[in-house]
C-alpha cells in the first residue's frame, strides 16, 4: 500500500432495490424523451424484462429504439452499427440493458454516436463528450453497471482491449435484483467468479489504495456467503441482491485500482474466442496466476483467506496464503467451474499469440499485477493453464 497520489471520482448515481426498474422511466425522462435501449439477443426478451422496459419508457413519455443484436464479447461492428441508428433517430439517451456485454456496448455507443470516428478510434482519440448513459443490469459479474469502462473486440484481428474516459460513466445505474433471477446457472457463476478476480487483482495491484480496499473487503465478505449460494439458489433474491451489491462494489474498485494479470490473459481468450464466458475464461487462468503471485502478495492472501472465512488454525504464514489457493479451488469446484484452457476450446498453437496480445491490448493490466510479469512469463502461465 502507500500509493501518494490517490485520485477518487465516480460520478454515478446508483439506484439500487428490488423492483426498481418500474422508476426507469422517470430517471431517463430527466435526460432525453427519446431513447436507444442496448441489449443482447434473447436473455432480456425471454424474461420479459425489455417488453416491461418499453413499457415503462413509454408511460413516461420517453419514445423507446431498440437495437437488441449485442452477442456476449461484444464487437465493433455492433457497436458502430448502433452507434448509427442513434445518430439516425437523433436519441438523446443510450440506456444500457444486460450483462457486461451490453452495458459496455452502450458506453462506446454513447460516445461513437457523438462523433464521427469508428468506435475503434477512440483507442486513440481521447473521448471528451458522449450521450447520457442509463445502465439497468442483468448479471452480477463485470460491474459495468458503475465504471466507465468499455471492452469491444475487433473480430478482424480478434483483439479485445478495454477503454474508458471520463464522459463514459454511466448517469445513472439500476440494479434491481430481481432482473438478475432469470441467470442459468452457469452464467451465474461464470459471472459471479469474474467478481471476485475484480476484487483479488484491485486488491493486490500496485495501483490498489485504501479507498478501493475498503470495497473489496466489503466485496469478499458478499462472496463467502453468497457466491456458491446464488449458484444453488438461483431464485432466493436476498442472494442474488447480494451478489449484485457485490458486483458493483466490485466494479467501483476496478474502477479505481484496475485489474491485473489475470485479465490481461483473459482477453486475448475472450477475443480469440467469442463463445467463451468472460468469467469462465478468468476461471481457467486464476489458479496458476495466483501461484505466480502468492510470493509477491502473501500478507493479501492471508487476509483474503480470513476474509473468506478460512481457519488459520496452526498454519505458517505461507501455508496461510497457500490455502486461499485451496480455497478458490474448491470454490471453482462447488460452481462447476474448476476448468482449463484446452476445456474451453483454446488451440496450444494459439498460445504464444494470446501473450503477445495480452501486453499489446491489456498492458495496463499486466503491469498493475503484483508480480513482475513479462511476455514469456505471461506465455508460461497460459501453458500452465492450459
Ligand atoms: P454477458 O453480458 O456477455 O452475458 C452472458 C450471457 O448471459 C448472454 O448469453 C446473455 O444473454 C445472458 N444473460 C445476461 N443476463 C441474463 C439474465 N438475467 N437472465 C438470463 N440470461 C442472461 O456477460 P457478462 O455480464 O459476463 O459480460 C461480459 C463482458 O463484459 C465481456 O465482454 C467482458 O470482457 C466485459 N467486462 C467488462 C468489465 C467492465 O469493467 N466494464 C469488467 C469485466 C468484464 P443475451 O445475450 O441474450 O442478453
Ligand atoms: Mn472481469
Amino acid at each position: 500500500m502507500g500509493a501518494l497520489n490517490i485520485n477518487v471520482f465516480n460520478p454515478v448515481r446508483i439506484h439500487f432495490g428490488n423492483g426498481f426498474i418500474s422508476e426507469a422511466g422517470k430517471i431517463a425522462k430527466k435526460y432525453s424523451d427519446t431513447a436507444l435501449i442496448v441489449t443482447g439477443k434473447t436473455s432480456m426478451q425471454k424474461s420479459g424484462t425489455l417488453g416491461r422496459l418499453v413499457k415503462i419508457l413509454k408511460d413516461a413519455g420517453v419514445n423507446p429504439v431498440i437495437y437488441d443484436k449485442i452477442t456476449p464479447n461484444p464487437t465493433i461492428d455492433e457497436i458502430d452499427e448502433a452507434a448509427r441508428i442513434a445518430k439516425e433517430k437523433r436519441v438523446g439517451l443510450i440506456i444500457g440493458l444486460g450483462g457486461g456485454s451490453p452495458l459496455d456496448s452502450s458506453k462506446a455507443i454513447a460516445v461513437a454516436a457523438k462523433g464521427n470516428i469508428p468506435v475503434w478510434d477512440y483507442l486513440k482519440t481521447p473521448a471528451t463528450e458522449a450521450l447520457p448513459v442509463i445502465t439497468i443490469v442483468s448479471t452480477s459479474g463485470t460491474g459495468s453497471e458503475v465504471n466507465r469502462y468499455s471492452v469491444m473486440t475487433n473480430p478482424k484481428t480478434k483483439e479485445k482491449p478495454g477503454f474508458g474516459y471520463e464522459c463514459m460513466y454511466p448517469k445513472e445505474a439500476i440494479i434491481d435484483p430481481e432482473i438478475m433471477a432469470s441467470m442459468p446457472p452457469y452464467v451465474t457463476a461464470a459471472t459471479g467468479f469474474d467478481v471476485f478476480v475484480h476484487v483479488l487483482e484491485a486488491f493486490t495491484g500496485k495501483a490498489r489504495n485504501a479507498f478501493s480496499s475498503a470495497y473489496c473487503m466489503q466485496t469478499f465478505y458478499l462472496l463467502k456467503d453468497n457466491l456458491i449460494k446464488a449458484y444453488n439458489e438461483p431464485n432466493n433474491l436476498e442472494i442474488r441482491g447480494n451478489m449484485a451489491l457485490a458486483s458493483a462494489l466490485a466494479g467501483l474498485a476496478i474502477d479505481l485500482s484496475g485489474v491485473g494479470i489475470i485479465h490481461a490473459l483473459e482477453h486475448p481468450v475472450s477475443g480469440n474466442y467469442p463463445n467463451v464466458a468472460h468469467g469462465a475464461g478468468l476461471a481457467a487462468l486464476v489458479v496458476e496466476s495466483m501461484k505466480y503471485n502468492l510470493e509477491a502478495c502473501k500478507r493479501d492472501f492471508m487476509l483474503i483467506a480470513h476474509h473468506l472465512g478460512v481457519k488459520r488454525a496452526g498454519k505458517t504464514d505461507d501455508e496461510y496464503a497457500y490455502s486461499l489457493i485451496e480455497k478458490i479451488e474448491e470454490m471453482l469446484k462447488a460452481i462447476n467451474l474448476n476448468i482449463r484452457l484446452k476445456d474451453l476450446g483454446v488451440e496450444k498453437d494459439r498460445l504464444p499469440g494470446m501473450a503477445k496480445e495480452a501486453f499489446a491490448t491489456m498492458g495496463f493490466a499486466a503491469q498493475n499485477n503484483p508480480e513482475t510479469v513479462d511476455e514469456k512469463e505471461a506465455l508460461k502461465l497460459l501453458e500452465a493453464s492450459y
